[in-house]
């Protein structure tokens, strides 16, 4: 088993370029057993690029041909933008198609985006940190359709601040309710990968959010590049395994028709090198 990309957007994603076919080709070149995609599907948003979701049927339809096309198994999976006033339409929602894999992400919350910036309006630095800690919160508290977590402290990416650093110590509290409530419900969370590629230079989660959800007891953790071009496919996994096992994980997970299965990371090294 080689570690493959459980994060990624294609062009079916409003925000994203990737071809299908472009990123089936390259799983196929290096050798990984099979694909994922988690393509946008947003709820509540402001965004009238995210309000539109993708025909799923058809979706779901081309998806197949190109498994049969190139012989290699694809994993349809969704990232939810989540907002608390949507749930029953989340739920319908998932309900309505064989999905492989669920991330539940906050994109957005008291009807303001991150993306477009009008979250951060009014709010210091650790106002607004601390408020979308306060969203995600709710949401692991009262969500629990889906599989894991998505960029657990990704708020960092947006933001009009200099530094856009946190320290963890300062969250540590609310923090661990979200990981504790995490792993109550028998959910997970994933490491994302696209914080190296970014100006805040760090996994998301950092290495101190890893280390606490280890010591607590969680043990289900996806990784992916969140990529959005072909270019980003796989991007940064290798150097997430490291620190996965920097951190004592012995196994990472995946998912197919919801159902959790896990790869070792005691094996010998991958043809990938790692
Ligand atoms: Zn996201
Ligand atoms: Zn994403």
């Amino acid at each position: 088993m080689k570690y493959t990309d459980h994060h990624v957007h294609t062009n079916y994603s409003p925000d994203g370029e990737g071809k299908v076919e472009g990123y089936v080709l390259k799983a196929k070149e290096m050798g990984l057993e099979f694909v994922t995609f988690t393509d946008h599907a947003d709820f509540g948003t402001k965004d009238k690029d995210f309000m539109v979701h993708i025909d799923y049927d058809k979706y779901f339809h081309m998806m197949k041909e190109l498994e049969e096309k190139h012989n290699i198994p694809i994993k349809i999976g969704v990232e939810i933008g989540y907002e608390k006033n949507q749930k029953e339409e989340i739920r319908d929602f998932l309900g309505k198609y064989p999905f492989d894999f669920v991330i539940s992400s906050i994109h957005y919350g008291d009807g303001r985006d991150f993306y477009l910036g009008d979250f951060f309006h009014g709010k210091n630095q650790n106002q607004s940190y601390m408020r979308y800690f306060e969203i995600l919160l709710e949401m692991v508290e009262n969500f629990h359709e889906y599989d894991v977590v998505g960029h657990l402290d990704y708020i960092t990416r947006y933001g009009p601040f200099e530094n856009k650093y946190y320290e963890y110590e300062k969250y540590k509290e609310i923090i661990d309710k979200i990981l504790k409530k995490i792993i109550e419900k028998g959910k997970g969370i994933e490491l994302n990968t696209s914080g190296i590629r970014e100006e805040i230079n760090d996994f998301y989660p950092k290495k101190q959010v890893l280390e606490r959800y280890r010591e607590l007891g969680g043990k289900t953790i996806t990784i992916g590049s969140d990529s959005h071009r072909n270019i980003d496919y796989h991007a940064g996994i290798k150097e997430g395994i490291a620190l996965l096992k920097s951190v004592g994980f012995k196994e990472i997970s995946y998912f197919h028709k919801r159902i959790e299965k896990k790869i070792s990371l005691n094996t010998k090294q991958t043809s990938l090198g790692y």
